[in-house]
């Protein structure tokens, strides 16, 4: 059982699902920590180098864990990252994964100027649904959720659903 006294939530999926801004709105909202994984590896250089193809650090997932376990451990963090194999079953409490149609995808990562190798492997892995099997593979079911974020309307609705989640775990998990 955990110790915990406030929950830790994974929001996973593609780059460009919408993970960040879930993240900061559930984290203005709950008072849960956002954890950037991205912020984490470049601050804390938890890598080995930088991909110059693929522009982006290759992570070294050992130095990533021994940082982040402390603070995931006492709670209350929402962890965005493009993957949730690596973090252990025990620490987390919720998946969510974020689903979004190609053409939005396409257009959000075009925005982003990504290398087109990197924009179509990240096309490639939304539809063929890597995360969320990941997520499946990793998890128990009943803790992995889907949600779709083409629109506004639609990261409302999820973020108002996971914020009344936290407050079901925090009146579970409280005595
Ligand atoms: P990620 O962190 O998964 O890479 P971001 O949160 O950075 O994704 O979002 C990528 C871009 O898409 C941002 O410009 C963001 O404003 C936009 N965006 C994300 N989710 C939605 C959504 N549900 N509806 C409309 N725009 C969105
Ligand atoms: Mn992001």
């Amino acid at each position: 059982m955990a110790t915990r006294t406030q929950p830790n939530i994974i929001i996973t999926g593609t780059p460009g699902v919408g993970k960040t801004t879930h993240c900061e709105m559930l984290a203005q909202n709950t008072g849960l920590k956002h954890l950037s994984v991205n912020d984490v590896v470049k601050e804390r250089e938890c890598h080995e180098g930088w991909d110059e193809e693929f522009k982006s650090w290759i992570v070294d997932e050992d130095k990533l864990l021994d940082s982040i376990e402390d603070e995931v451990k006492e709670g209350g963090c929402i962890i965005d990252w493009h993957a949730c194999d690596l973090f252990p079953k025990s620490w987390i409490d919720l998946v969510v994964v974020l689903r979004v149609g190609s053409e939005k995808l396409y257009d959000r990562l075009k925005a982003r100027n990504y290398p087109e190798a990197k924009l179509q492997e990240n096309l490639d892995s939304e539809i063929m649904e890597v995360l969320l099997q990941e997520a499946r593979d990793s998890y128990d079911e009943e803790i992995v959720i889907e949600l779709r974020s083409d629109t506004t309307e639609e990261m409302e609705a999820n973020v108002e659903r996971i914020e009344a989640w936290v407050k079901q775990w925090r009146k579970d998990n409280s005595n």
